[in-house]
């Protein structure tokens, strides 16, 4: 029988463990100059393998997110943002509403941080090993039209579905029409107490009736979005236009 390092990497690969695979040698090497006893040098070699796949797990789930940009909370700046102390940031960071299934709605003119925070949050759970779906709702209402036959929407939707934290931008900006209210009370109702969602609004709750239309749906809506949430207002002036970029 042969023990060769190249028949152990082909046994490695086999098992699906090729980054382990790779690093084999270097093991090896470091297992005879440390002196490694035979536990320490599986542990090594397993936390390895379980580090890598943990890494590789976080890049599909950032991939899957489709976050517009990326911006942590360490970038969000509170001095700019008076309406959240930092205890109310910390806790938010802690994500033990996600554990809880609850829901956060950040409300508030445009350029004060919503989108910024809700991204942020979403970098936080997927380091925390969550999955995250970001889309806007300008993109949400086409996909949810589309589901029977857009290969695309499918896909997106499914995403949506089995996420951890489901982060929906801009809810209000335009308004639905019955079917589209239909749809979305649906998804909404698919969600509620599955997993978290995170909403930005630049309207409060108290004006979604209007461009919803249906009351009954409405209230549907705001009962399951509004059940377990979180409100959190944020006031402000636009940091887009106070650190706009000037060509002159
Ligand atoms: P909106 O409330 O319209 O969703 P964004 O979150 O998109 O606003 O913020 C607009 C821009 O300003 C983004 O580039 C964001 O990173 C930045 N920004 C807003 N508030 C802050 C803040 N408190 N600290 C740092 N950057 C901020
Ligand atoms: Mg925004």
């Amino acid at each position: 029988m042969s023990y060769s390092v190249e028949s152990l990497q082909r046994q490695f690969k086999l098992f699906r463990m090729s980054e382990t695979a790779k690093e084999l040698p270097d093991f090896l090497r470091k297992a005879e100059s440390h002196s490694w006893t035979y536990q320490e040098f599986l542990h090594e070699l397993l936390s390895y393998e379980e580090s890598c796949r943990e890494q590789k797990m976080i890049e599909k789930h950032l991939k899957w997110a489709r976050f517009p940009y990326q911006k942590s909370l360490n970038e969000f700046d509170l001095q700019e943002q008076r309406s959240l102390s930092s205890r109310q940031l910390k806790q938010l960071k802690e994500l033990s509403w996600l554990e809880q299934s609850f829901n956060l709605i950040f409300l508030g003119p445009p350029g004060v941080g919503k989108t910024h925070l809700a991204i942020g949050l979403g970098l936080e759970a997927i380091q925390n090993g969550q999955r995250v779906s970001f889309i806007s709702m300008g993109e949400l209402i086409p996909f949810l039209k589309t589901e029977e036959y857009l290969r695309k929407a499918q896909i997106q939707l499914n995403r949506i579905r089995k996420a951890d934290l489901v982060i929906i931008d801009d809810l209000m900006y335009m308004a639905m029409d019955q079917h589209e209210a239909n749809l979305f009370f649906h998804l909404i109702n698919h969600l509620y107490e599955r997993s978290s969602i995170i909403l930005t609004s630049n309207k409060g709750p108290e004006d979604w009736g209007e461009l919803l239309g249906d009351q009954g749906i409405t209230t549907a809506i705001l009962d399951c979005l509004l059940h377990r949430s979180e409100v959190i207002h944020l006031n402000g002036e636009s940091h887009r236009i106070k650190y706009r970029n000037s060509i002159f």
